[in-house]
C-alpha cells in the first residue's frame, strides 16, 4: 500500500504536477483505503478538506492515477465506476460489498491456467479483469 509522498513522487516523475486539490483527493482515496468509493462521493469527501475542489477535475484526476496503476477502478452492476488506492503491489484480485464498498484482496487468479493454456496456443494474454460482489459482514443482514 503506497504512502502519499511515494504517490507524489511518482506524479512528479511522470511530470504531473501535485496541486492542493489532486493532494487533497489522494488524502480521501488513501483515508478510504480498502473501500471501493465513487467519484461522487470523493468529491463530496474532497470538498471537505479542499473547499474549492470541482466535479471535473476529480473526475479527471482519478482517470490521470487510474492510468499510472495508482489506484483500481471498476464498475458496480456495470454502472457505477468506483475507485480504491491500489492495496497490494503483486496480482491481485478483489471481493467487493455491494452496499458499502468495502474490499478485501483475493490472491486467487483464475486466469493462471487459462493464460497458460492460451500461450501453448501462441496467444499473450495481457489483460484481465475479475472482481467478485457481495456483502460485507456489516451489510449482511441474513443473519
Ligand atoms: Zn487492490
Ligand atoms: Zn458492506
Ligand atoms: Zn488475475
Amino acid at each position: 500500500m503506497p504512502n502519499k509522498e511515494d504517490i507524489i513522487k511518482t506524479l512528479k516523475e511522470k511530470g504531473h504536477r501535485c496541486t492542493n486539490q489532486r493532494e487533497a483527493i489522494l488524502d480521501v482515496l488513501i483515508n478510504n483505503k480498502s473501500h471501493f468509493i465513487s467519484a461522487e462521493d470523493i468529491y463530496i469527501k474532497t470538498k471537505k478538506i479542499y473547499p474549492k475542489t470541482n466535479f471535473s477535475t476529480v473526475y479527471r484526476t482519478l482517470e490521470l492515477l487510474d492510468r499510472l496503476e495508482i489506484i483500481h477502478s471498476t464498475t458496480t452492476d456495470g454502472k457505477k465506476t468506483i475507485y480504491e488506492i491500489i492495496c497490494k503491489d503483486s496480482h491481485h484480485h478483489h471481493i467487493i460489498c455491494k452496499n458499502c464498498g468495502k474490499t478485501k484482496v483475493v490472491d486467487f487468479c483464475p486466469y493462471t491456467n487459462i493464460k497458460e493454456n492460451l500461450a501453448k496456443e501462441g496467444f499473450k494474454l495481457t489483460d484481465h479483469k475479475f472482481e467478485l460482489y457481495g456483502y460485507c459482514e456489516n451489510c449482511n443482514d441474513d443473519d
